[in-house]
């Protein structure tokens, strides 16, 4: 039987794991590895933050996939080795017919002075548990919201985060007592997305009183102040931040990667510079056709682009031509609070420039987003 061994079970491997399984059925192994033995769904963060969700109701053990007849391992993936087409985890070595790297990034908080003393990373489930908690006893101050540094995971998501917050403080009575401050390397509010989609985010955030710092470039964190290039500080009595992201080291020593780390793939195919290896999700190097700059990274893109491949793969296992395309559209539904979100679409292939739609925040998308963080966490276990 061929065997196809899945790196990373977020939600690129989630999602190849499945479709290929379902094509396959019996005539492929389909084998995913991952350290963690629960998944946690990011999309959810906003509301686990605000206590609109239990760090439960959003997580599922990966071992449930062993009910599809896909196979979860729980280890550390050491070593890559192309030649004799294996991966050694800490306890064991793995061979392959087709590999599908979905390692996705990690947070290296330790680059900024400071982060890991007086910082909670609002990308980490355990630290997003732990801002819950802080927030619920924070009366009155500052709370300064800050993005290390680029490219960081979901563009929106900082906003997200950071309207969820004025939303919290509202709800509870104290936000006129609650100082926000946003404080990003970005030229402005999702540069990518266009100067329109900027000035709507800075008009958002300055309706709602959060502070704007932008082209910040961080140098560390102290007790009560947040540290700038050119003398600058911003005081706080809180510090919610996004530590700089960076892929695995496993990956760092396989020679498949850019300057920065990342996996360079196929635009459209996502077939590695190996035959039968495959890379997907936040740890490619996918760039913009037209400005260079890393395409962003987002789970829907992991998601579409691990239907591809797990498609291609079962077309060539059943000697057929591969003939699907990654094609860089997506969407993203953010939350902004008081029962509303905001709907976007993108495509950042397109030419002369990534072509996007951002809607007004509705009720209608609100909904959707509830609908769509079900349909994840049911369907694909
Ligand atoms: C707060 C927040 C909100 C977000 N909201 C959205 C949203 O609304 N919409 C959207 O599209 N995206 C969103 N994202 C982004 C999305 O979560 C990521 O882009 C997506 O998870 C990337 O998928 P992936 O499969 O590439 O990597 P991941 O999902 O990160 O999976 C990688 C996996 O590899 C494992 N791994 C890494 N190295 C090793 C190793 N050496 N050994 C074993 N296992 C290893 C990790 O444990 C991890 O489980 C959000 C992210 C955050 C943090």
């Amino acid at each position: 039987m061929q065997k196809t061994l899945i790196l990373g079970c977020g939600i690129g491997g989630i999602v190849t794991s499945n479709v290929l399984k379902k094509i396959m059925g019996q005539d492929m192994q389909v084998t995913v590895v991952d350290r963690k033995p629960d998944y946690h769904y990011p999309g959810a963060f906003p509301l686990l933050m605000i206590g609109q969700r239990s760090p439960e109701s959003i997580s599922r053990p990966l071992e449930r996939l062993n009910r599809k007849n896909i196979e979860f391992i729980c280890d550390e993936i050491m070593e890559l080795d192309f030649e004799n087409n294996r991966v050694l985890t800490t306890q064991h070595i793995l061979p392959y017919d087709y590999l599908v790297i979905a390692l996705g990034v990690e947070y290296r908080s330790e680059s900024v002075p400071g982060f890991n003393e007086y910082v909670l990373n609002a990308y980490e489930f355990e630290d997003v548990i732990k801002i819950n908690e802080r927030i619920h006893s924070f009366d009155s101050g500052r709370i300064v919201f800050f993005i290390s540094s680029l490219p960081f995971k979901c563009p929106p998501a900082p906003y997200e985060m950071v309207f969820m917050l004025d939303y919290f403080f509202r709800q509870r009575g104290n936000r006129s007592k609650v100082e926000l401050v946003m404080v990003t390397p970005e030229v402005s509010p999702e540069p990518l997305a266009g100067p329109k989609v900027g000035q709507s985010v800075r008009k958002m955030l300055a309706d709602r009183n959060i502070e704007l710092i932008t082209e910040a470039k961080i140098l560390g964190v102290e007790k009560d102040a947040l540290i700038l290039d050119h003398g600058m500080v911003v005081k706080g009595e809180m510090f919610l931040g996004i530590a700089p992201h960076w892929t695995p080291n496993v990956i760092r020593s396989t020679g498949l990667v850019d300057s920065n780390g990342f996996v360079e793939v196929n635009p459209s195919t996502l077939e590695t510079g190996i035959p039968n290896v495959y890379a997907i999700g936040d740890v490619t190097a996918i760039k913009l056709p037209v400005l260079e700059a890393y395409a962003p990274k987002a789970g829907i893109f992991a998601h579409y682009q691990g239907e591809v491949v797990a498609r291609n793969i079962a077309c060539i296992a059943q000697g057929l031509t591969p003939k699907y395309r990654y094609t860089g559209k997506g969407s993203c539904i953010m939350h902004t609070g008081f029962g509303r979100a905001r709907y976007s679409t993108v495509h950042y292939f397109a030419q002369p420039k990534p072509f996007i739609t951002l809607l007004r925040p509705s009720r209608i998308s609100y909904l959707g987003k509830i609908a769509f963080e079900k349909y994840w966490l049911n369907f694909w276990f």
